[in-house]
């Protein structure tokens, strides 16, 4: 039987005719391949992020929603009671996450630099506390479109 060397750079272990590599490095293949793959997602991901961003169609529905929500941050108004120009349209659930809500006027809410920054970085938090900022926030966008925008403004 032909014997030839595995084909891991660097691996001296003797393997069978007709098998690329080592019982060590069986996986490597098939492991670049998922690491390859799954770098390519990532990358398809942000580039249809990217592009949504700079759409026609995000920047018409981002104005709509600032005219709604009377261009102020709904966040700070609801914890501080201040009136704070929003300066982030904010998709609830993220559109890597919810891609179908990208255009849903019940996902996206005002908020300034200030607060936007800060529920993001709650949202990287942790899964639980993304949940419950989420709901926060869905509860005060609720609230906002009853009190102001649903029965006729203020
Ligand atoms: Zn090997
Ligand atoms: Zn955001």
């Amino acid at each position: 039987m032909i014997k030839k060397l595995c084909s891991y750079p660097g691996c001296h272990k003797v393997v069978e005719a007709g098998v690329k590599y080592c019982s060590k490095h069986r996986d490597t293949d098939r492991k670049k391949y998922r690491e390859y793959k799954q770098q390519r997602m990532k990358d398809e991901e942000e580039a249809r992020r990217q592009q949504f961003y700079n759409s026609k169609a995000w920047e018409l529905f981002r104005a709509a929603r600032a005219a709604e929500q009377l261009g102020i941050d709904i966040y700070e108004y609801y914890t501080t009671g201040r009136i704070v120009e929003a300066e982030n349209y904010h998709h609830i659930q993220e559109i890597t996450e919810a891609w179908g809500r990208r255009l849903d006027a019940a996902n996206v809410i005002g908020l300034s630099e200030a607060n936007h920054r800060r529920i993001h970085k709650e949202y990287d938090r942790s899964y639980k506390a993304k949940r419950k900022m989420q709901m926060i926030l869905y509860a005060m966008l609720e609230r906002f479109y009853r009190e102001f925008v649903l029965d006729g403004g203020l």
